[in-house]
């Protein structure tokens, strides 16, 4: 009797105890979330002045551009990317996105595939603002930012689409996002009246939908930026720099060789790279890289095998931002400074801050109707198939003649002198 009694006040003790610790867990998180949403408050406030400055100037320039509408193209394009995420269905969104973007999404989708998942969810976006407007040397850049909330989970490959939403929408809780969408087009760009009626933005004929990559009348290509605007980058809870006021070091001389060439097209190249190599690394199948990357790099890649590289099914990246451009008469290279991320099995993310390095044979030059679609042949401007090969479908040229991976660095091996290191930790 004595000792049942016992039990039952250990019982009821471990039980309030459970209940304290759950409900400050949940206070905390809310007080957490309450910090972030006043701190992003501020932030827009701070902008305001400057913004609305800027948006008339916009508006001036380009009396076709209107802000509601904007918004609502941003919207659309943001509700037809993110439904991908599940639908894994990328044809459709073609002309809103820049190469590296699109990459990002197949890579990721390429590599669920293989680990029998995918990932299903639904969102329900609460706000979205246009947070800052920027402009460098060639383009133009509006960063959008949205909150939302999001439900989704992984489920196994088998389930069919609306059993595998179903479970995402049942099975996980809510979770509170704030990102920045950022999108880009050419400075001198104006905004037409039949822009996003299903008419190429360029000459006007009628599009078809669907796979549409560029418009069959005058071959404009409609994820180029050149006529209208492109999703170049997706940050989320990191707020978009604005274009550095200090000058690159080598890219105004680099500019000055390759008139075309512009940082952020250079910078969604890096990215495009850089996905590539993780979808490479995760299959264990370094062909999917070639394209990507310089001979010797190549051979390293190879020399590893064929051996899968699982703890980069989950990666992420933080910044990239160009850092340097050295030049000299045989090579162009590319620094750029990369802070990414993956999941671990210890259920944290773990922070990896690289040197990532690009370089291309000296005396290329880029094709300026290519833009931000940089999957595109640097020649020719083809877009190119699926699989794998090294040579443009189209004029035969040798794809890694383009800015092409050299390796990952440590940032200590990044000096102040132009020599490439030989060691590559990655
Ligand atoms: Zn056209
Ligand atoms: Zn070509």
């Amino acid at each position: 009797m004595e000792s049942s009694a016992l039990a039952f006040v250990v019982g009821i003790l471990i039980f309030v105890a459970l209940a304290i610790q759950q409900w400050s867990a949940r206070k905390k998180r809310a007080q957490f979330m309450e910090k972030v949403a006043a701190r992003t408050w501020a932030l827009e406030k701070n902008n305001v002045t400057r913004l609305e400055e800027q948006l008339s100037e916009l508006e001036s320039r380009d009396p076709g551009f209107d802000r509601t509408e904007f918004l609502e193209f941003a919207l659309q394009a943001f509700s037809r990317i993110r439904n991908s995420f599940s639908t894994r269905e990328f044809e459709g969104i073609h002309r809103y996105v820049s190469d590296s973007v699109l990459r990002r999404l197949t890579a990721k989708a390429v590599v669920d595939e293989f680990l029998e998942r995918r990932y299903a969810g639904t969102f329900q976006v609460t706000s979205h603002i246009i947070y800052m407007v920027d402009r460098d040397d060639d383009l133009e850049m509006l960063h959008v930012h949205f909150r939302l909330t999001e439900r989704g989970t992984y489920v196994s490959n088998e389930l069919d689409h609306e059993t595998a939403i179903r479970a995402g929408r049942t099975s996980s809780k809510a979770n509170t996002l704030s990102e920045f969408w950022s999108f880009a087009r050419r400075g001198d760009a104006t905004t037409k009246a039949m822009t996003r009626k299903g008419v190429c933005p360029n000459c006007g004929a009628p599009l078809e939908l669907a796979a549409t990559l560029a418009c069959t009348h005058c071959e404009a290509i409609l994820n180029s930026g050149t006529h209208d605007w492109v999703l170049f980058k997706i940050s989320r809870d990191m707020q978009p720099q604005r274009t550095p006021r200090k000058p690159i070091e080598g890219l105004s001389e680099l500019k000055h060789r390759d008139r075309a060439l512009n940082r952020q097209v250079l910078e969604d190249k890096a990215s495009l790279v850089f996905w590539k190599w993780i979808e490479s690394r995760v299959m264990g199948e370094p062909n999917r890289f070639a394209r990507y990357c310089t001979p010797e790099a190549f051979e390293k890649e190879k020399a590893r095998g064929t051996e899968t590289t699982r703890h980069l099914t989950r990666a992420a990246i933080v910044s990239l931002d160009l850092a340097r451009v050295d030049l000299d008469s045989q090579r162009e290279r590319s620094w750029f400074r990369l802070r990414w991320k993956y999941w671990t099995e210890d259920g944290g993310w773990q922070l990896r801050s690289n040197m990532l390095l690009l370089e291309r044979k000296a005396g290329q030059t880029t094709n300026p109707s290519r833009g931000m679609a940089t999957e595109r042949c640097h020649q020719c401007a083809a877009p190119q198939s699926d699989r794998d090969a090294i040579f443009c479908d189209y004029c035969d040229t040798l794809l890694s003649e383009d800015w092409s991976f050299v390796g990952l660095f440590q940032p200590s091996e990044f000096s102040g002198s132009s020599r490439i290191p030989t060691a590559s930790p990655a």
